[in-house]
């Protein structure tokens, strides 16, 4: 079920009219609803039902703290890929046993902080990586639990900025020379070997991919046991798409289906790292029109919202629905553009939009997961409020930034007067 309706012809998030969430945290807000976060995080535990699993939320699609509190109320796990993300898991009452290190640019100090609060285990990335966390361990008198990121060169066919799992990715150790690796690391004083991971890219929309990579990860781990070295965690990493459009990717049902299989009997605890099938669409983006303008090719609608609030559009060409607040709207055939002085700023081009006039709401869609995430002070904008939905009430999550926030920590020498 849609959390993101019109009732009486104005656009519910829940039980909430958005134009009354407008009021008051002002535009532009990213819009989140419970409900939906739950119900997306649930389809994932009862895809897997008996085996055991756990889901590692990826914190990079939504950091929030209180979208990290009501996962980690769920029972969820995270993937933080850096010592920041692990400082927002902490601060949100997440639990550091069911965290999951990832990242290619591990440093000590962020080794170190994980090894303190006692993560679950570090995804390492690299050979050189593994003698700095070995390095570390052996510092700490511990021994860190690892698993080596095996690049199973598989194509995800999706937007080659978010494949990864490919020969030519700067992701994972190629699968050809991770065994070599973990036989190393089997001999390493500060490490255990507790896992496998790979994470092959995201917004995936057909099984095929996962299937193939499972495969590849199952055979490897066989022929890591076959050599004396036990893994207990496989982590299959995220990377199951939404629909912006008219995508039709497979189920959690499908999904953990596939994954299962593949284990067969194996006596494995298999990770899973969604992020963007947890929030994508559990968030919009409310903004007001500013103008319309246009030129005897075009018409322009200009919104308060930008390419730093989302980037998606302008960084992807990402396709993001984009609604009326008002349902009986007429459309008309405009680019939707924010006030950023680039021409890649952009929600949607030569698109049949709801023709809102100044004053007006429009709400882009599906902006849950790499939206806020991803927002800048690029034009000295300040960046937008976060509200979450529950029912019949919301909450402002994250204030709107302030313009003292904005130059906040910046100095003038005092030589320049
Ligand atoms: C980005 C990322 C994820 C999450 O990907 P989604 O497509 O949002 O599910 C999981 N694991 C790793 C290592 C990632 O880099």
């Amino acid at each position: 079920m849609s959390h993101f309706e019109y009732k009486d012809g104005r656009l519910h998030v829940e039980n909430v009219p958005l134009a009354r969430i407008a009021e008051q945290a002002g535009t532009p807000s990213y819009v989140y609803s419970l409900a939906a976060i739950r119900e997306a995080y649930a389809g994932y535990v009862s895809g897997f039902g008996d085996r055991t699993h756990l889901v590692c939320y990826s914190v990079k699609a939504n950091g929030n703290l209180a979208v990290l509190r009501a996962l980690a109320n769920e029972g969820a796990g995270f993937d933080v890929v850096s010592g920041g993300e692990l400082h927002r898991v902490l601060a949100a009452g997440g639990d550091p046993g069911k965290v999951v290190f990832s990242g290619v640019g591990k440093q000590p100090w962020e080794i170190r902080m994980a090894l303190e609060a006692g993560i679950l285990m570090f995804n390492v990335e690299s050979p050189a990586e593994l003698d700095t966390i070995d390095c570390v361990g052996r510092e700490m008198n511990t021994r860190a639990p690892v698993a080596l990121r095996v690049n199973p060169d598989v194509d995800p066919k999706t937007h080659p900025y978010i494949s990864t799992g490919l020969k030519t990715s700067k992701f994972g150790i190629p699968l050809e020379r991770c065994f070599e690796d973990y036989q190393r690391a089997a001999t390493m004083k500060g490490l255990e070997i507790v896992g496998a991971d790979c994470h092959i890219g995201s917004q995936l929309t057909t099984t095929e991919p996962f299937v193939e990579a499972v495969g590849r990860m199952t055979r490897f781990v066989d022929r890591l046991a076959d050599s004396g070295i036990e893994i207990r965690l496989l982590d299959m990493g995220g990377g199951l798409g939404i629909c912006y459009q008219d995508e039709t990717p497979p189920s959690t049902d499908t999904y953990a289906a596939v994954l299962g299989d593949a284990l067969g009997g194996r006596d494995l605890t298999l990770i899973v790292e969604p992020g963007r099938s947890i929030v994508g669409n559990a968030g919009c983006l409310v903004t007001r029109v500013l103008y319309h303008k246009g030129n005897n090719q075009k018409n322009f609608i200009v919104v308060d919202a930008a390419m730093n609030d989302l980037a998606r559009p302008s960084l992807y060409s990402a396709f993001h629905e984009i609604l009326a607040e008002s349902e009986a709207t007429q459309s008309v055939v405009a680019d939707v553009v924010g006030p950023v002085c680039e021409s890649g700023d952009f929600f949607a081009k030569e698109r049949a939009v709801a023709n809102v006039g100044p004053g007006g709401l429009l709400v882009v869609m599906s902006a849950g997961a790499y939206g806020f995430a991803m927002a800048s002070n690029y034009n000295a904008r300040t960046k937008p409020a976060e509200v979450l939905v529950d029912g019949d009430v919301f909450h402002i999550v994250r204030e709107r930034e302030t313009l003292e926030q904005l130059i906040q920590g910046e100095t003038i020498p005092e030589s320049l007067g």
